[in-house]
């Protein structure tokens, strides 16, 4: 980012959510919002999946065993989880924290159990977008050309994306992944818009005050 840096123009961090059924797109939207935007960190969950073949341990995940997970949730170590798949996931709350108050805006990939978590914990500093696939066929294709799982397990996640879809509604944006470039340039609108909020932008009764002085 160019430009001088305006005091008194402080902002508090968001916590920007993206939730789909699996294979909506949204492991790519996440991507390609770090890659593009500046001031974002992802936050990487814990979980007791095993890991896939072009997953990193520390980067897509912590892979961790049940045992290290029920540890994890009993020493309040958890920011929201839940079970997924039969698989456990949940948000380490250290490094959110961290990344909020050095004023970062912090991007999630949860489901909507994990969202009505964070919206009851921080309601304020929650932004969540809810991805649609645009049909059941493509969101097939998508789960199919990924290749990492099993036929079993996709017959498993196409018949959970329909109760998934069904939470839609508690969320503030609603993108539909028909394109890949239009849904990211949607997602970084939202983005955009959120962080000029008045209400996230704590420096600013300050500067404005120190305006009409300066008017006189
Ligand atoms: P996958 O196994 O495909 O990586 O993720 C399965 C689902 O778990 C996705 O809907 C993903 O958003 C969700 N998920 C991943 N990490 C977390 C987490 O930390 N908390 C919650 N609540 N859901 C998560």
């Amino acid at each position: 980012m160019t430009g001088k840096r305006i005091e008194g123009l402080e902002r508090r961090g968001l916590m920007f959510v993206l939730s789909s059924p699996s294979g909506a797109g949204k492991t790519t939207l996440s991507r390609l919002l770090l890659e593009r935007t500046p001031g974002l960190s992802m936050s990487v969950s814990a979980t007791t999946r095993p890991k896939r073949p072009a997953e990193q341990d520390g980067r897509d995940y912590h892979f961790v065993d049940a045992a290290r997970f029920e540890v994890m949730v009993r020493d309040d170590e958890l920011l929201e989880w839940a079970t997924v798949f039969d698989n456990r996931y949940g948000t380490p709350q250290a490094p959110v924290e961290a990344a909020l108050s050095a004023g970062r805006d912090v991007l999630f990939d949860i489901d909507w159990q994990g969202t009505q978590q964070l919206r009851e914990k921080a309601r304020d500093d929650v932004v969540s977008v809810f991805i649609l696939p645009p049909s059941a066929h493509d969101l097939e294709l998508r789960l199919h050309s990924r290749a990492q799982d099993s036929a079993e397990v996709i017959r498993g996640r196409m018949n959970r994306a329909s109760h998934e879809l069904s939470h839609w509604a508690e969320y503030d944006y609603i993108v539909i992944n028909n394109d890949i470039e239009t849904a990211y340039a949607e997602v970084e609108s939202i983005l955009k818009a959120e962080r000029l909020k008045r209400e996230r932008r704590v420096g600013l009764t300050g500067f404005v005050r120190e305006l009409q002085r300066q008017l006189g």
